[in-house]
This record gives structure tokens, C-alpha cells and sequence, in this order.
């Protein structure tokens, strides 16, 4: 494995594997990596044929009161995970590299940016675009990875490809779980004990979500308030949102039909933790991704 620093080196680096032919798969991190990093990691390895890896925590995406200088960092174990599952580059810049003195060029992808995330974390998808449409312009991959867990993340990028011709295909993979339902994410980290017991709150609220409209319950106020009931029993844990919205426009409806979004994003401690559920209805049947 390669591990490139300087934004001129990787550019040199793909244009000269994309002129010998090779296809190339991006997976985007911010490091502290788990499982669910490494399964986009894996996916992307079977699919292209050189999969380069990013590691950059970008300051743009976090708000003034939030965890930039907290997140977990570790880039001696991330190398090493890298480096065991055969990844090809690992791009890990410096700040400045990404944002020399001078930088005042950003990507807004609105109106899909705006609710849930974009309500709470005014600017993150701001951040989010801007770094994810520097980093396909360094890296110039056929196939870009995410995950479903951080679901409106996967809106606006695909958002961001379509509506600025980026010639690279999105992938958006299932999110991973531990044994007992919690979506793996960096932040975990911040969870004592006790936290990570309550925590499991988050996926029981989407069973709760799974369980009603397999009842035939299509209101999504009824949805949403049982869930809200649910998360409230656990005192450790303080909700920003759960929603029930249209799994294009994020749009908040009425009843569920189609294809519909159950996002949640919940405190536990310190962690700030995000969770969903995707729900396709067709002919009055539900099919559901956790
Ligand atoms: P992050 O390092 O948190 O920016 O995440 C990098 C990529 O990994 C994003 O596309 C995330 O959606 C994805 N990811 C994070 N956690 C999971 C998970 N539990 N399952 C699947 N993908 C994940």
C-alpha cells in the first residue's frame, strides 16, 4: 500500500493508473475505521480494479461547538487495517493541503441538504459537498463508495454527481451493525459502558417503526411518535430528530408509500448518533433495509 500525502502526488498517481486502463474505486473516510468502512473498502476491492482510500477528518463538515478536534484518531491502526485488506492508496492529507490559505470555493446542495442533518448541523453538507467534489477531482475514481448509514449523506452526493456531470458512479452500501443491532461509527468511541447499553435504543426504534407498519399502520405522525415514546423510556438519551420522509426528496409525508426514509438522529452521553431505516412499499407489501 501507497500512502500519499500531497494532493499533486495523487493526482499524478491516478491519471497514470486511469491511462493504463485500471478502474478505479474510492472509498472517502474519516479515519477511526470499523467495519463499516471496511466492507465499502472490501465491496470496492471486487468491483474495480485499484481501490484507493482516503483518510482526511474535514474541518469544513463540523460545526464551532462540535467534535472536530475530539474525533477519534488513530492513523497507525487505520494504515495497518488498510494494509491487511490489500488497499491500494491510502490519501491522507494535511489540512492545509485541502485548504491552502486562500480557499473560498464551496459546493451547496439544496434543498436536499437542508432538513434533518442540515437543520441540526447548519453548514455540514456544505462541507460534506465541498471536500467529497475536491476529493473526486484529486482521486478521479470510476466508482465512489458510502454508506447507508449516514443516508441523507448518500442523497446529497448522488445530488451533487447528477446535477454537476461528475463522471463517477456512486455505490451506496447496507449499513453494518453489531451483533445487537447498533450501527458501527466512529463515535461509538465516545460511549462508556453504560451509554453503549443505551444506545441500542436507536435500532430498537426502528424495529418499533418495522413492527407497527407490518401491523398495517401507514400514518406516518403514528410512526414517528412511537418511536419518539420508545427512545424517551432510555434517560440517557436525547432525541434531534426522527423522521419519516421521502427516500428522494427527504421531504417529510404523510403516509408511507413507495420508497421512505426513517431517519433518527440521537444523543447518548457525548456520541451524537445517526441510524435509519429504508422502507419500500409496493401493492400494500413493506419490504425494510436496516
Ligand atoms: P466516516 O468516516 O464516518 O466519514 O464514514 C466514511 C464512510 O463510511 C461513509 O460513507 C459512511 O457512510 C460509511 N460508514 C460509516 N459507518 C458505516 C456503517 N456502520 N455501515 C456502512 N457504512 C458506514
Amino acid at each position: 500500500m501507497k500512502t500519499l500525502t500531497r494532493v499533486a502526488e495523487m493526482q499524478t498517481a491516478a491519471a497514470g493508473l486511469r491511462g493504463a486502463g485500471k478502474r478505479l474505486g474510492f472509498v472517502p473516510t474519516m479515519g477511526a475505521l470499523h467495519e463499516g468502512h471496511l466492507a465499502l473498502v472490501r465491496r470496492a476491492k471486487q468491483e474495480t480494479d485499484v481501490t484507493v482510500v482516503s483518510l482526511f477528518v474535514n474541518p469544513a463538515q463540523f460545526g464551532p461547538s462540535e467534535d472536530y478536534l475530539n474525533y477519534p484518531r488513530d492513523f497507525e491502526r487505520d494504515s495497518e487495517l488498510l494494509r491487511r485488506e490489500g488497499v491500494d492508496i491510502l490519501f491522507a492529507p494535511p489540512v492545509e493541503e485541502i485548504y491552502p490559505a486562500g480557499f473560498q470555493t464551496y459546493a451547496t446542495v439544496e434543498p436536499v441538504g437542508a432538513p434533518l442533518e442540515g437543520q441540526f448541523r447548519p453548514g455540514h453538507f456544505r462541507g460534506v459537498a465541498t471536500v467529497v467534489l475536491k476529493l473526486f477531482n484529486i482521486v478521479q475514481p470510476d466508482r465512489a463508495y458510502f454508506g447507508r448509514k449516514d443516508g441523507q449523506q448518500c442523497t446529497v452526493v448522488s445530488r451533487l454527481v447528477r446535477d454537476l456531470n461528475l463522471p463517477v458512479e456512486i455505490v451506496v452500501c447496507p449499513i453494518v451493525r453489531e451483533p445487537d443491532g447498533l450501527a458501527m461509527s466512529s463515535r461509538n468511541a465516545y460511549l462508556n459502558p453504560d451509554e453503549r447499553q443505551a444506545a441500542r435504543v436507536l435500532y430498537q426504534s426502528l424495529c418499533r417503526a418495522r413492527e407497527l407498519m407490518q401491523g398495517g399502520e401507514r400514518r406516518a405522525a403514528v410512526i414517528a411518535e412511537a418511536m419518539r415514546r420508545l427512545i424517551a423510556q432510555e434517560p440517557q438519551a436525547r432525541i434531534d430528530y426522527v423522521a419519516v420522509v421521502d427516500a428522494e426528496t427527504l421531504q417529510p409525508v404523510d403516509q408511507v408509500r413507495g420508497r421512505v426514509l426513517v431517519p433518527l438522529a440521537v444523543w447518548i452521553g457525548r456520541a451524537r448518533l445517526l441510524d435509519n431505516l429504508l422502507v419500500e412499499e409496493k401493492d400494500g407489501r413493506f419490504s425494510f433495509q436496516f
